[in-house]
């Protein structure tokens, strides 16, 4: 194995092996070969890096940087993420399987987050209050909380670290990155670019490992001060009991069974690539994933139809090829889960009308699956699959479509085809979902607020209020009064 790619951590700018010297490997899930090592991060690691972090928040030059400078050097970094989207696209391409096409192009839109982030950095401003006591002048500022400690899932490592990263960063706080055992490649290539860009050691670090061992040890160290999770609703529980247990802050981003809702008068041939894009695209490997089709009774078996038709074209094979449109299944784990929920909803009766098992195109692959006659009761309906797997399930009208739209623990997300404008906003209203998209999906930008509802998350990322999520508001009171009045009585 002397040809695995070796990688190392970042912790205080320098690049180290886990304190133990262990290593784990990674693999490449379309040849199903191991290609590359990583430090296996332990919790003398994790006080390691909190350590370098927090010497980078209290001393040295970033606690002295304007938040102007801050600014210049996330438009740095964006820049030179552009300038290495190629090369970095196809490392998270071997390490998580994720298409080339897709990769090239979300690479290219990642820099916007810190383009975005860095300049609102110096935007951020406090209020001078019109305040009630005499002699006194009383403002708010704004300021950073610490040390971040931010851990990323498998499935977008790049993309997510910079929902979190930018606006920590621009907030002026340090952060330790741990992204997911099965996809650290991207994000440790990445933290190559720090140093480039300017940032001080230790403003940014970067460890490996699993979630048991180094992510936990992370968020139960006390010298975290804020925790920004995105994973699964279990992991998510968790890391939200460690932090209450210190009173951390803690924002979530956890899963979905987003309701994708197709109603008769929609622009069907639209509708139908929504449905598609909303379920297959990332091999169903998102959150956000439409994984509930609902479809109105009227129409339903001709869009069935029009969809299998359409889905059945799907090129898997190869996530480097262009034309590659299904890629792998990122872990074994998630394959072998896939493959289980198959079973679940067959045995729950649901009418397999399209694929329903393994697919042999490469290693770890499943056929896209159509799953006809669900009801929302049923697991397949219910429990985030996280694979392409879609759950067709009929109704009559909107008042149906909104109960069974809604009845589910998640809220992350919601997709609403009709061309009534009356409709469109009636749904809009009265979807708990963080995201609706009307008669568009899986849409996503650096300005709009993505966030859950219910038990898909605490917080919001991306969008202005976001920064807030890592800042804190001190209130400073001055007092220009001559004499100090009677000190027994609060003022
Ligand atoms: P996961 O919860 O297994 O792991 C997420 C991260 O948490 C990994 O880095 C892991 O190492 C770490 N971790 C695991 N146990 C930990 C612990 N005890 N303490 C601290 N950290 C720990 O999730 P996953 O399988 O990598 O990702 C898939 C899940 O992520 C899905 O449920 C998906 O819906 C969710 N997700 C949500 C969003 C969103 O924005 N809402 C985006 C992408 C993925």
């Amino acid at each position: 194995m002397s040809d695995l790619q070796k990688y190392q951590m970042l912790i205080g700018g320098e690049w180290v092996d886990a304190s133990n010297g262990e290593t784990f490997e990674s693999m490449n899930p379309y040849t199903g070969e191991n290609w590359a090592s990583f430090p296996r991060g332990s919790a003398e690691d994790a006080d390691r890096a909190v350590a370098a972090a927090r010497k980078a928040f209290t001393t040295g030059d970033w606690p002295k940087m304007t938040a102007t400078q801050r600014g210049h050097l996330l438009r740095k970094l964006g820049d030179l993420i552009a300038e290495r989207a190629q090369d970095l696209a196809v490392t998270e391409v071997r390490d998580n399987g994720k298409l080339l096409a897709e990769m090239g192009m979300q690479l290219q839109y990642v820099p916007q987050w810190y383009y975005y982030f860095g300049g609102l950095a110096d935007k951020i401003e406090g209020a001078v209050t019109p305040i009630d006591k005499p002699d006194h002048f009383h403002f708010t500022r704004h300021e950073p909380l610490g040390v971040v400690c931010a851990i990323t899932p498998w499935n977008s490592p790049l993309l997510l670290a910079g929902w979190k990263l930018a606006p920590a960063l621009a907030a002026g706080n340090t952060v330790v990155l741990k992204p997911s055992e099965f996809t650290s490649a991207s994000s440790v290539e990445f933290a190559r670019l720090f140093e480039e860009a300017g940032f001080p050691p230790g403003v940014v670090n970067v460890v490996t490992g699993y979630g048991h061992e180094i992510g936990a040890a992370l968020t139960e160290h006390p010298g975290v001060d804020k925790i920004t999770f995105t994973g699964g609703p279990e992991t998510g529980r968790r890391v939200y009991q460690t932090g209450a247990s210190q009173f951390k802050r803690v924002s979530l981003e956890l899963g979905g069974k987003s309701p994708n809702i197709v109603f008769d008068d929609c622009d069907m041939d639209n509708a139908v690539k929504g449905a598609i894009s909303g379920i297959f695209a990332a091999t169903g490997q998102t959150c956000i994933a439409g994984s509930r089709l609902l479809v109105q009774e009227s129409i339903h078996d001709e869009f069935v139809e029009k969809l299998v038709d359409m889905a059945k074209t799907a090129k898997m094979g190869d996530p480097m090829l262009m034309d590659t449109q299904v890629g792998p299944v990122t872990t074994i784990p998630q394959y072998e889960k896939i493959l289980s929920y198959m079973d679940v909803a067959k045995g729950e009766g649901a009418e397999v009308r399209m694929g329903g098992g393994k697919a042999d195109a490469g290693k770890y692959f499943v056929q896209p699956t159509v799953f006809t006659g669900v009801n929302n009761q049923m697991r397949i309906a219910q429990e985030e699959v996280f694979g392409p797997i879609l759950s067709v399930i009929p109704f009559k009208d909107e008042e149906e479509a909104l109960h069974i739209g809604n009845d589910v623990v998640y809220g992350l997300a919601a997709g609403v085809w009709t061309q009534s404008m009356r409709r469109a906003f009636t749904m809009s209203q009265q979807l708990r979902a963080g995201s609706v998209w009307v008669n568009t999906y899986r849409a996503v930008s650096y300005m709009a607020p993505f966030g859950g509802y219910k038990q898909s998350g605490l917080g919001r990322e991306s969008g202005q209020e976001s920064i807030k999520e890592f800042m804190q508001t001190k209130s400073v009171w001055m007092s220009y009064a001559t004499e100090t009045p009677n000190p027994f009585i609060m003022r």
